[in-house]
């Protein structure tokens, strides 16, 4: 059985197809994706209007792409999965729509799948997949959350940002430094070779005893923190040495991920749970993952996280979420093509 999934939530165009065996984990036969975030970096971030209107370029192409890289075609798809929310309306329309019509005339159902589940299932796809149950750490560019997660469809938010996001607060941060839109990977490559102890940056609610963040002081701080520097250089922050900047970001990294894996740690000894799964984009940062591992490795608990490509969106974990739904009885996959989309639509409320 095969699902063809499709991703349009925001600046990438992501189609997937996986095999959904009647036993054991769906398997990646093939995924296309397309990033529109060069079209946006001239204005500083996503411009929601071009976004949907680069999906709609893109879509088709992609999903031929997926079925020949497979070598099947569209008489092999049983199902066709899209993001259904949250993100932005006119970008989730398209892939709805379209994922719907494709639907429509092949005469197969169609399942409208949570994004921020498709991050959270995202390590199923790994050479080394979770199980039920873990802790999860969901830091992307819109969302920070710890949940605790045990099985599909079942997931307790123990914790999440009262502001700013993690993805938010190094794309932020990346652009008081002077890097293009989104900064969070660039931040991260500056970082390698600054001192993460040059500057003293606050770590926000770090020991607020609950598992919440909050980011947004820490972007305020850096901007300080810039300022200061750029005036003690007599120069504008853009013509800092590179060392300068080097520094100001590792120090910034320093300060989100001690936040983070403080807090991932806290959650774990909560629950009592051995397991922990980290995902979305920010799921990539190295120095993230280096410290969870040793962290982890100390108290003999298993980290698992998504392929470094698919940690920010992409189709894969959307035809993947919608197959573990499916396998797991949570959700049937209708004939009903009158589509609808819910830009806003908390993970906990996945049900309703
Ligand atoms: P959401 O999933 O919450 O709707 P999104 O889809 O925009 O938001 P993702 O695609 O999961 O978010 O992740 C994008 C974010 O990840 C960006 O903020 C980006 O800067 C950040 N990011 C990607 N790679 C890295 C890295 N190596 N270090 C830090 N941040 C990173
Ligand atoms: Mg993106
Ligand atoms: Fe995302």
């Amino acid at each position: 059985c095969c699902v063809l999934g499709i991703e349009s939530s925001c600046d990438e165009t992501g189609v997937a197809l996986v095999d959904m065996p009647a036993q054991g984990l769906p398997v990646l036969l093939a995924h296309a994706l397309y990033s529109q975030i060069e079209m946006h970096q001239a204005y500083g971030g996503v411009v929601p209007e071009l976004a949907s209107r680069d999906h709609i370029r893109r879509v088709l192409p992609l999903t031929q792409q997926v079925l020949q890289d497979s070598g099947r075609t569209l008489v092999d798809v049983d199902v066709v999965a899209f993001t259904r929310g949250p993100g932005l309306a006119g970008a989730l329309l398209v892939g709805a729509g379209v994922a719907c019509a494709l639907a429509a005339a092949l005469g197969k159902p169609v399942l409208g799948v949570h994004h921020l589940e498709g991050h959270l299932l995202s390590p199923f796809l790994s050479i080394d997949p979770p199980e039920f149950p873990f802790v999860a750490l969901l830091v992307s560019g819109g969302h920070s959350q710890l949940m605790r997660v045990d099985g599909v469809g079942s997931y307790q938010i123990l914790g999440e940002t009262i502001d700013d996001a993690a993805g938010e607060a190094f794309d932020k941060s990346a652009k008081l430094l002077g890097l293009d839109y989104p900064g969070g990977q660039a931040l991260s490559k500056l970082a390698e070779s600054g001192n993460p102890k040059a500057y003293k940056l606050p770590r926000p609610l770090l020991h607020s005893g609950d598992l919440d963040f909050s980011f947004a002081g820490l972007k305020t701080a850096v901007m300080v923190q810039t300022g200061k520097c750029a005036h003690a250089h007599g120069c504008a922050v853009a013509d800092l040495p590179v060392a300068v900047l080097a520094d100001l970001a590792a120090s910034t990294q320093a300060a989100i991920v001690e936040v983070l894996v403080k807090k991932s740690l806290t959650a774990l000894k909560q629950t009592g749970l051995k397991r922990l799964v980290v995902a979305g984009g920010v799921g990539a940062n190295r120095e993230l993952r280096q410290q969870l591992n040793a962290e982890c490795a100390r108290l003999k608990t298993r980290v698992h996280y998504p392929e470094l490509h698919l940690c920010t969106d992409n189709g894969a974990m959307i035809a993947m979420a919608a197959a573990m739904r499916l396998q797991s009885g949570q959700q049937s996959a209708v004939n009903n093509y009158a589509f609808d989309v819910k830009p806003r639509w908390p993970l906990d409320a996945i049900g309703g």
